[in-house]
């Protein structure tokens, strides 16, 4: 400050100085009062001088569009001039520091909600979009940059979203459509809307498809395997009844004894066969240290099938058992058994008797072994091929139970193949007999030399 009214007092003396030494014929005072004034003028322009440089440096600081960096190198002034430019560069500093920070706060928190796996959009308090993530672009299909400050009402027309957005109770959430779903492949979305803030509104979506989708899956297999059940029970009872308020002559009560044994039996069954489902989807998968004979697991099969053809079928099947090269399989016993043994014991119950069933085992050129199983059979439309291992999927409902099937023996084949790496291959055409086929990876088979 001291360092202004110093060069104001030069002036001042300079001008009254220049005024004393140029009085003319006005007098002393007029030339000093001229000399004054001219020297108030230098001081002001001096002074102006150092304002508008101050004024320039700090135009172009703040026209900068990059705050997090100080463009135009500060003038060097002097005295006060230059405290006030140390000063406000400080300021400057401190600012373009702050806004840093902040920025990459929010770049961290936009970076959170990108990586949300639900969507996430902000509306303000009109309803228009302020700013979404990419999974909001892909459930309702939203460009994030064209589409902000549009009204999400506009963008999203389904009647379900705009009843409950007009309703305004966010307690719940709403279930749409959501942007790809077809018919033939339905997405299915759950919307919530937060309220936040001043009027505003977070809108969070989530894909609940699979969610669904299981849901119903589990719905079915409750209602399969409840009807299951009653069906045996029913008749079950039925009899039980009969036996309790009828007197029966004995072949009658033998008789009777026999059906409800083969009622309980078929529900046994059942139990046996869901029990092992849940057990290869609750168990870790199989390690490829335990090594099975090839040749031990297709006696047991050949063992079974000649004792059902005996049962269901008095002339019998034409059984072949082909037990190729000496091999072994890695995996566990029990449910390789039980994987092979429901294809031979399927190829038996569908093939009329006298047909021909014939069982193979053959090592690939490329390593690979294959359990083959091939029936002459009544065949199997195509339509039916996909859906054949879906859990209680069956074509001939009547001939199926009365063989004794439960409509779970594909659905244990293909998830016992899975879990030791295996194929499942169906080939079959209606009136030309099956054949079902199980490749183990290269990895899991080994020849071994004949004892
Ligand atoms: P199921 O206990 O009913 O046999 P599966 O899951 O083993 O249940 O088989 C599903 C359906 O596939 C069967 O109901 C049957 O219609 C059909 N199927 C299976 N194997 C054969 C076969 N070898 N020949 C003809 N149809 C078959």
């Amino acid at each position: 400050m001291i360092n202004r009214w110093i060069i104001f007092t030069i002036c001042m003396l300079a001008g009254g100085g220049l005024g004393f030494w140029a009085r003319t014929a006005n007098g002393l005072t007029f030339g000093l009062g001229v000399g004054l004034a001219l020297g108030a003028l230098a001081w002001l322009v001096i002074d102006s001088f150092y304002v508008s440089r101050l004024l320039r440096w700090l135009r172009t600081e703040q026209n900068n569009d990059t705050p997090a960096v100080m463009t135009g190198a500060a003038p060097n002034l002097p005295g006060v001039w230059r405290e006030i430019v140390d000063r406000t560069r400080r300021l400057l500093k401190h600012r373009d520091q702050q806004l840093r920070e902040s920025q990459a706060r929010l770049d961290e928190f936009l970076a959170a909600m990108q990586a949300s796996p639900s969507g996430v959009v902000l509306l303000d308090a009109q309803g228009r979009i302020e700013w979404c993530n990419h999974m909001a672009t892909q459930h309702f299909g939203f460009d994030a940059q064209r589409d902000v400050l549009q009204h999400i009402a506009n963008l999203v027309r389904e009647p379900a979203f705009s009843a409950y957005m007009a309703a305004g109770n966010f307690s719940h959430d709403v279930l749409i459509p959501g942007n790809f779903s077809t018919p033939a492949r339905p997405v299915k979305l759950s919307v919530h809307v937060h309220s936040y803030g001043k009027d505003r509104k977070l809108l969070l979506s989530r894909d609940i498809t699979a969610v669904e989708l299981a849901e119903a899956m589990r719905r079915d297999f409750v209602a399969n395997v409840s009807h299951e059940i009653r069906t045996p029970l029913t008749v079950l009872s039925g009899f039980i009844e009969t036996l309790q308020t009828l007197p029966l002559k004995e072949p009658e009560r033998a008789r009777y004894l026999s059906l409800m044994a083969q009622q309980s039996q078929r529900m046994q069954t059942l139990v046996n066969d869901l029990l092992t489902l849940s057990r290869l989807e609750g168990s870790p998968f199989p390690g490829a240290s335990d090594w099975m004979t090839i040749s031990a697991l297709m006696a047991q099969c050949e063992q079974e099938a000649k004792a059902l053809s005996l049962v269901i079928a008095p002339r019998g099947h034409q059984l072949e058992f082909d037990q190729g090269p000496n091999s072994e399989v890695a995996g566990v016993q029990t449910e390789l058994y039980s994987a092979m043994s429901n294809l031979v014991t399927n190829a038996v119950r569908y093939t009329p008797e006298g047909g021909l069933v014939s069982v193979s085992w053959t090592l690939l050129e490329d390593g690979r072994g294959e359990f083959k199983v091939r029936d002459t059979g009544p065949g199997i439309a195509r339509e039916h091929l996909p859906r054949l291992t879906e859990r209680f999927y069956r074509i001939d409902r009547s001939r199926s139970r009365e063989t004794g099937g439960t409509g779970l023996g594909l659905a244990i084949v293909k998830h016992v193949a899975q879990r030791h790496g295996a194929e499942l291959h169906i080939q079959s055409e209606l009136g030309q007999g099956s054949c079902f086929s199980i490749i183990f990876p290269a990895v899991r088979v080994r020849r071994i030399q004949a004892a």
